[in-house]
């Protein structure tokens, strides 16, 4: 390389302004710069392969390099590489789409909205919550319910929603602070950390349930509008429900006329072993959100599935109105549609659901391997999603100070072992491309033992 060319990480450095990192730290902390994937593997600028323990963001399902989402996508792009959705256009992409997501959704649903992220899925579904109690003529019952250490996204609402300080500090989120508040936040479900002790399972998804029956009686059920939830919260730790947890929680929120949000953007398209999350939580929901694996990543597109009852109002409204005004540029993308369609159809072919099913047992045992190792002091998961969490000293169970950066130093741990897992505060995330093979889990399980190993 010629001396005066920068490289891509000095040039990133110079220009890119990034996601979620420490950009004042950046210049010291030059990024890994990946240039290619093949399967579960991706491969950094000095040629070095990684095992991507958590499939990108929780997306890359298909792995790194599926031919036929390629071709898919270069069809489409030669075919009709743009057209919109606005006033009754369409494209054959996005109406295979939209009845393909129909025939496999949890629960009988009535329409698809379209749009480009997790992010954008659940602002939709905020405004179309609001559009629909504005619709029957309930303009007060407004508020949502959302969890600590949820995460459902960046944009102002999906931010507002979500329940992890760093996605609110120093962004002033209006709706989030303001005395009337649209965005309420209740307990999580994390039974490890927050049950009392000797509380089973049942009986904290009990006291959770009854939590959010006292909030919605508080703030006046009529003014509560629907409550949202990931089947397993990622972001947060890869925090599975304890048992019972939504049926208790669907018993209050159909007592007072709340919509269930699924918010399915991770556990959408398998990852619990089953189609969607909700069928493995045994959730009903009004509203269902999902991206990421909905094209394995490889293109931006994500997906609002209403019910009918929700679609009538909303489509009443919009005949008074004159239109639903709301949809985005790249809403039902011919090329996403395209892409997303053909992910689908190789879920299908390759039987990956009943894949992760067949596997899910040896990734929960590889997991639960760790659990008399010094530092874990928890370990959880379901389908081909999980986390170990590390502790201080876990008789006590005490924390980390935060200042150890426990999660980041074992991430980094296992960068070296060429892995690629995720931080989350002091727990360490797995979601690895559900086309992992048995083989190679146990490498990857080998290479997490070696990071453990060196962990102190
Ligand atoms: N909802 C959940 C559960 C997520 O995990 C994420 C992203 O990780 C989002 C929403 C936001 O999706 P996006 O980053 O595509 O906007």
């Amino acid at each position: 390389m010629a001396k005066d060319l920068l490289s891509t990480g000095e040039k990133d450095v110079a220009t890119h302004l990034h996601s979620y990192t420490n950009l004042a730290a950046l210049p010291q902390t030059p990024p890994l710069v990946i240039v290619s994937g093949d399967g579960i593997h991706v491969v950094d600028d000095q040629g070095k392969r990684y095992v991507e323990g958590m499939s990108g963001l929780w997306c890359a399902s298909l792995g790194f390099s599926n031919k036929r989402l390629a071709a898919a996508g270069a069809k489409a792009l030669d075919t009709l590489p743009y057209y919109h959705t606005f006033n009754q256009r369409t494209n054959v992409a996005v109406a295979d789409l939209a009845e393909k997501l129909l025939a496999l959704a949890p629960v009988p649903m009535a329409r698809v909205f379209f749009a480009n992220s997790g992010s954008e899925a659940n602002d939709s579904a905020v405004k179309m919550v609001w559009y629909y109690h504005n619709a029957i003529g309930m303009p007060a019952k407004k508020k949502i319910i959302a969890r600590r250490n949820a995460y459902h996204g960046v944009t102002v609402a999906a931010a507002s929603l979500g329940g992890l300080d760093g996605n609110h500090r120093d962004f002033d989120l209006p709706i989030a602070t303001a005395p009337e508040a649209r965005f309420l936040h209740v307990d999580c479900p994390h039974h490890y950390r927050y049950a009392q002790d000797g509380e089973t399972e049942q009986d904290f998804s009990t006291r959770l349930a009854q939590q959010i029956e006292e909030r919605i009686l508080a703030e006046g059920p009529e003014t509560v509008a629907a409550f949202i939830a990931e089947p397993v919260m990622g972001a947060g730790g890869v925090l599975v429900p304890p048992a019972g947890y939504f049926e208790k929680v669907q018993a209050v929120l159909r007592k007072y006329d709340v919509l269930m949000i699924a918010d399915e953007v991770i556990c959408g398209f398998g990852r619990t072993g089953n189609m969607f999350g909700s069928t493995t939580l045994g959730i009903q929901p009004d509203i269902l959100c999902c991206a990421k694996a909905l094209s394995s990543g490889y293109v931006p597109i994500s997906a609002v599935m209403v019910n009918d009852k929700v679609h009538s109002a909303i489509a009443a409204n919009s005949g008074k109105l004159g239109s639903f005004g709301h949809g985005y540029t790249y809403s039902g993308h011919p090329v996403a549609c395209a892409v997303a369609l053909e992910t689908l159809q190789v879920y299908e072919d390759e039987k990956l659901i009943d894949h992760v099913q067949a596997l899910a047992p040896a990734f929960q045992a590889g997991l639960r391997s760790f659990a008399e190792r010094r530092w874990v002091g928890n370990w959880r998961g379901v389908g081909l999603i999980g986390a170990i969490e590390l502790m201080a000293d876990k008789a006590a169970r005490t924390p980390f100070a935060a200042d150890r950066k426990a999660g980041y130093r074992f991430a980094a741990l296992a960068l070296e072992e060429g892995l690629i897992v995720r931080a989350m505060g002091d727990s360490i995330g797995l979601c690895p491309p559900l086309i992992i093979t048995a083989a190679e889990l146990a490498d990857l399980f080998a290479r997490l033992t070696r990071a453990m190993d060196r962990f102190d």
